[in-house]
């Protein structure tokens, strides 16, 4: 039996889901969510006073108002029908993690009634010996604990109510994703807060906004189990592009189909119910490629409500025989797909730092906090690669396709003459006509809405977008923590040091704005190799890019070193983001996640070509070789007849000769990596002798896909997944 038929069988009657009415949106949005709403209703004045308080400032709840909290949420969750809670988590596998416990207790007497206390809320032990630690757990302490993160609201989850909750150790050393996001946060909310207030003095907090725009692939759920490699390793191995990819660009915003369409809506409401935002969907430019983003939000919450996405996709997917595929590369020709990370900084005012706007004194505000980002980018470049880089995303960067390894900013042609301008500024003190027309000529005139930054340049990894930086080279499966978290520190670094130039500029006699401009035009000059308006795919690019001194980390494990420098380490224990032993441990988690994917990679492939793959060349081979023989035998003169196929067979086993070649290599290298006990040693072995090998299988396989009977071959063909709807 076929199994490629047996599953193409199964996608022939599929038909989209019966669509029940859709509730308003607004009806359903947060109804799931113990919101401030929801909190002011089942708390008390006072506890809930108290709790917005504390909600941002990373504050220890007290025992008291927690048990209050506690009573409230279980009350809120009761009602809705939720019989058990969990501590929900972001550890470093890249999963979410969740282990439900029941309300349910017994008292001394043997009664049965729900119970869920301060303690319960705010901390709980997980048995968290199997989650990666990259040592940390080994040198301090074997427990991890689980404890409530304010500043996420509790939502229920079919009849769970979930806690967000950041994930430490014994001695609180950071687990997971969340803790060093919000610790930066924090830091960024200091430095940021300090800088606003040289502006606008009634500030008194700043935070990191993000908009995501999550891209995913959506295959016939049969066509998918068909294939071990997508089900094993989340994308294809092995497969031949089909004829027709994307290269008529029909799909781009093209209708929805109707199957793709009740899944989205069924996601959406879903979605809605638990507080995620989302607002946009459509075609992406790959066959059966789809994108969803939301409304920004604060960047812990956005953060929280992308990893809840991505497991919502997971479960409802299935609901209409669909498997979501989030893995940054599931077929190679093909798109793949990325997760822009829309980033911008906000007041507790409302005023987005890095719009323009049409005063002068609003736009030296817009301008400090740009070239300052610019600047922090500028100088920790290498650090931003290092926090998207992934065995998935090794496929996309630099491919063409995405964003080149190579960071640079982009940030559209009037702003480039803004920053041109601004170099000319005259060194120390201005004369008052200076000023005017600094004020009046350039910073004034920056118009609200920047014009040429509707047409973005998509070649780049980090592009300014009107009110806001797009990072664009992030990972599809990828926890936007990594990235963020990243971000947030640099910047809060940078205004750092911007506000001890800034004092010392004043020291000397300067004015403040006078100080501004002097500062900025440094950092202009400082940072100005970043800057880069063209083609990012181009050679010329990463010609001038390596003269400019910009890195270019094509791997994983060499991006992840930057991990280990001095400047890095530096950076991370002075905004005490990271301590050194949390960046050790990122980074044997991160190396050993990328070689034990690679090997898994390495085995699926092998096995797909002994179990699939040889068998079938074998009976196409028996084919030819039975006809041959019969022709043989029945016109044994008559060369003309029989000697194509004996040509075709020949062709076909020359071929088979070359794959039987490089799978033997493959085996070979697979047993041998088995003995390579350093991860670094390992990892270098991967480069440089696994994936070249993988490679060569894959193009000998794919062209045996070409040669053999369509009848006989037993994987689902990508003109199949990606076309079947
Ligand atoms: P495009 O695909 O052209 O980039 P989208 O509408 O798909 O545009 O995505 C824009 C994204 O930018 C959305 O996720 C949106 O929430 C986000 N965004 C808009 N303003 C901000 C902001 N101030 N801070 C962070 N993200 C923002
Ligand atoms: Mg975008």
């Amino acid at each position: 039996m076929n199994i490629r038929f047996v599953a193409l069988q199964h996608t022939f009657d599929r038909k989209p889901k019966e669509i029940t009415p859709v509730p308003q949106r607004s009806a359903i949005f947060e109804s799931h969510v113990f919101n401030d709403q929801k909190m002011r209703q089942y708390l008390d004045e006072q506890s809930f006073k108290a709790f917005q308080q504390i909600k941002y400032e990373g504050k220890v709840v007290d025992r008291r108002l927690a048990d209050h909290i506690a009573s409230a949420m279980k009350r809120w969750a009761m009602e809705m029908g939720a019989t058990h809670y969990t501590h929900w988590f972001q550890p470093l596998t890249g999963a979410t993690a969740e282990k439900h416990d029941s309300f349910l207790e017994k008292t001394p007497e043997g009664n049965a009634l729900e119970r869920f206390t301060g303690d319960q809320l705010v901390q709980q032990e997980p048995d968290a010996s199997s989650f990666p630690s990259g040592g940390l757990r080994n040198t301090f302490e074997a427990r991890g604990y689980t404890a409530w993160d304010p500043g996420s609201p509790a939502f229920i989850m079919g009849t769970t109510l979930c806690i967000p909750t950041v994930f430490i150790s014994y001695n609180g050393e950071a687990l997971d994703y969340k803790t060093p996001l919000i610790r930066s946060v924090q830091f960024l909310d200091k430095y940021a807060t300090e800088t606003a207030q040289l502006f606008n003095r009634d500030v008194n907090r700043v935070y990191a906004t993000l908009g995501w725009e999550q891209e995913y692939f959506l295959i016939d759920r049969a066509l998918y189990k068909s294939r071990p490699d997508l089900v094993m390793t989340g994308r294809t191995l092995v497969g031949h592009p089909p004829a027709k990819n994307q290269q008529l660009d029909d799909h781009y915003f093209g209708s929805i189909p109707e199957r793709v369409m009740a899944f989205m809506r069924d996601l959406e409401i879903e979605a809605l119910k638990i507080g995620i935002p989302v607002k946009t969907r459509h075609n992406e430019v790959a066959p059966n490629q789809y994108e969803v983003a939301p409304v920004f939000e604060e960047v812990n919450l956005a953060v929280d409500h992308n990893s809840m996405l991505m497991d919502l996709m997971k479960k409802i997917a299935p609901r209409h025989h669909f498997e979501v595929l989030l893995h940054e590369k599931p077929f190679e020709f093909i798109n793949g797909s990325g997760k822009h990370n829309n980033w911008s900084l906000m007041t507790d005012t409302g005023i987005n730092l890095l719009s323009p706007g049409n005063t002068p004194k609003r736009n030296l505000r817009f301008l400090t906090f740009f070239v300052n980002v610019i600047k922090a980018v500028n100088d920790y470049e290498e650090v931003i690669r290092a926090s998207i880089a992934s065995a998935g995303n090794d496929h996309r960067l630099g491919a063409n396709e995405a964003p080149p390894a190579i960071i640079s900013v982009f940030i559209g042609h009037y702003l480039t003459q803004v920053m041109n301008e601004l170099k000319q500024v005259r060194n120390g003190k201005l004369s008052p006509d200076e000023k005017t027309e600094l004020k009046l000529e350039v910073v004034g005139k920056i118009p609200q809405i920047l014009k040429d930054n509707t047409d973005r340049n998509r070649t780049s990894p980090f592009a300014f977008t009107g009110n806001k930086f797009e990072i664009r080279a992030v990972g599809s499966s990828a926890n936007c923590a990594s990235p963020m978290t990243i971000l947030n520190t640099i910047v809060g670094y940078q205004l750092k040091q911007f506000l001890a130039d800034f004092r010392k500029m004043r020291a000397k006699g300067l004015k403040k704005d006078e100080a501004i401009f002097n500062i900025l035009r440094d950092y202009i000059y400082q940072s100005e190799r970043i800057l880069f308006e063209g083609n990012g795919y181009s050679e010329e690019w990463h010609r001038e890019a390596a003269k400019r001194g910009l890195s270019n980390l094509k791997t994983t494990p060499e991006a992840l070193k930057v991990i280990k420098k001095d400047k890095v380490v530096k950076l991370f224990e002075e905004s005490g983001v990271y301590t050194k032993a949390e960046l050790e441990s990122r980074y044997h988690v991160h190396l050993e996640q990328y070689n034990t994917k690679l090997e898994i990679e390495a085995h699926v492939l092998s096995d797909l070509i002994s179990n699939h793959v040889v068998p079938t060349v074998i009976n196409y081979q028996n084919r030819l070789a039975d006809s041959l023989s019969n022709l043989k035998s029945l016109y044994p003169r008559t060369e003309q007849i029989w000697k194509n196929n004996e040509n075709l067979l020949k062709e076909v086993s020359s071929v088979f000769n070359e794959l039987l070649k490089q799978h033997k290599k493959l085996e070979k290298a697979i047993i041998k990596i088995k003995k390579i006990q350093s991860e670094e040693k390992k990892s270098e072995f991967i480069v440089e002798n696994i994936k070249p090998v993988m490679q060569k299988v894959r193009e000998l396989s794919d062209k045996l896909e070409l040669m053999i009977d369509d009848e006989l071959w037993t994987l689902v063909k990508y003109r199949e997944m990606l076309f079947t709807r």
